[in-house]
């Protein structure tokens, strides 16, 4: 397993995180099972938006022992009150909702507490009128609450929250299909989207990744927008490939499937590259780059994707890109315009000259 620091709060969390909604499907024992298998592996980070409260005393029984160990990212807004999962902004149903799943955990606080479910501009407003905010900060001012987060699948709500409340991460529907408007969650234009990754990098709020597979979608040659399937170490290498991402929360229901994405640190560069969905980038993404390193390798040793996040970076004003540009052993400096990651880049980025570009733009700062 391999760990990402949150810039906000110092965590250590592990690239590949469990999600919750199908796992209740498991029952009892296979459920404890899948969760101790994860553990086993290194995940240390859960993300407790489950699909039925069923799944809330596996969760328990699995992690109580080892609580310590391991970070819950739960959310103010899902209810379990009828079973399965529902969504409330009234304070009642949230306070009740939380004390309930604090007890099915056998935990007594909360790592990540989830403003939870926002994707109208509306549902915001509602939430502060009706105390749900607040009621995060009491807890938070309580000690129960550890740091504030906010899941939401539309980018113009993430700007307006991120405005106005400081949270230390976001849970987003990252995969390629929503990034190039394909699928049930595509909210937001590709620049918008975009926007939203380069924020969280640069003012340090992690991002948790929902929907990874968009429903999966993406791993069926009949329903992928992209003409064929793409497997889960491409779903998952593309979204921790995004700015600001941590980790990725796919979904699981049996010990089987958790075993899986482990094997994600076995797979080739080639069974993880998934430049194929270039050639459905919609005129809005064509050249720009996704750094998907598919252009690799460049003669002159240029890691071409990192130098390409390390600007878009800078430009969107993240203080930290030119430090950790710097470090790189081969930068734009090095291309010499020899034109290889020009042909072999599936998204039409004309690399050789957008080295210059940075090269020029990197020697001002
Ligand atoms: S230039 Fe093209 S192939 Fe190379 S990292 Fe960027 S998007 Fe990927
Ligand atoms: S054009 Fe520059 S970055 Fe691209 S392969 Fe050649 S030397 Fe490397």
């Amino acid at each position: 397993m391999r760990y990402r620091i949150n810039k906000k709060t110092g965590d250590s969390v592990s690239e590949i995180g469990i999600g919750s909604a199908y796992l209740y499907e498991a029952g009892m024992k296979e459920g404890v099972r899948a969760l101790e298998t994860a553990v086993e592996g290194g995940v240390n980070y859960f993300d407790l938006a489950a699909g039925d409260g069923a799944a809330f005393p596996i969760w328990g029984a699995a992690l109580a022992p080892v609580r310590n160990k391991v970070l819950f990212q739960i959310h103010f807004g899902a209810d379990y009150s009828k079973g399965e999962y529902g969504w409330s902004l009234q304070q009642e149903d949230v306070k009740r909702s939380i004390d309930w799943q604090l007890t099915q955990l056998k935990t007594d606080y909360i790592d990540y507490g989830f403003i939870h479910c926002q994707d109208e501009l509306s549902d915001w407003q509602t939430y502060r009128e009706n105390g749900v905010y607040d009621y995060i900060l009491n807890l938070q001012k309580q000690g129960v609450v550890k740091h504030i987060g906010l899941s939401s699948h539309t980018p113009k709500v993430i700007q307006k929250i991120m405005d106005d409340a400081p949270v230390d991460m976001l849970m987003f529907s990252v995969n390629p299909a929503y990034d190039y408007g394909e699928g049930e969650y595509a909210y937001g234009n590709v620049d918008e989207r975009t926007a939203v990754y380069r924020r969280c990098e640069a003012e340090g709020v992690g991002i948790t990744v929902m929907k990874p597979f968009s429903g999966g979608q993406l791993l069926d040659e009949k329903q992928s927008p992209f003409g064929k399937a793409l497997s889960p170490c491409q779903c998952i290498q593309y979204a921790l490939d995004k700015p600001g991402v941590l980790t990725v929360l796919p979904g699981v229901s049996n010990t089987e499937e958790v075993r899986e994405l482990l094997r994600f640190y076995d797979t080739t560069e080639a069974q993880r590259d998934y430049s194929v969905i270039g050639s459905f980038a919609p005129p809005q993404a064509a050249g720009k780059c996704v750094y998907c390193n598919h252009c690799k390798p460049c003669p002159m040793g240029i890691d071409v994707g990192l130098v390409n996040k390390y600007y878009d970076l800078a430009k969107a004003g993240d203080p930290l890109a030119l430090e950790h540009y710097k470090t790189l052993e081969k930068n734009a400096a090095d291309c010499v315009a020899c034109g290889h990651c020009d042909s072999r880049c599936p998204f039409g980025v004309r690399q050789s000259g957008r080295m210059a570009e940075i090269r020029a733009f990197m020697d001002t700062l």
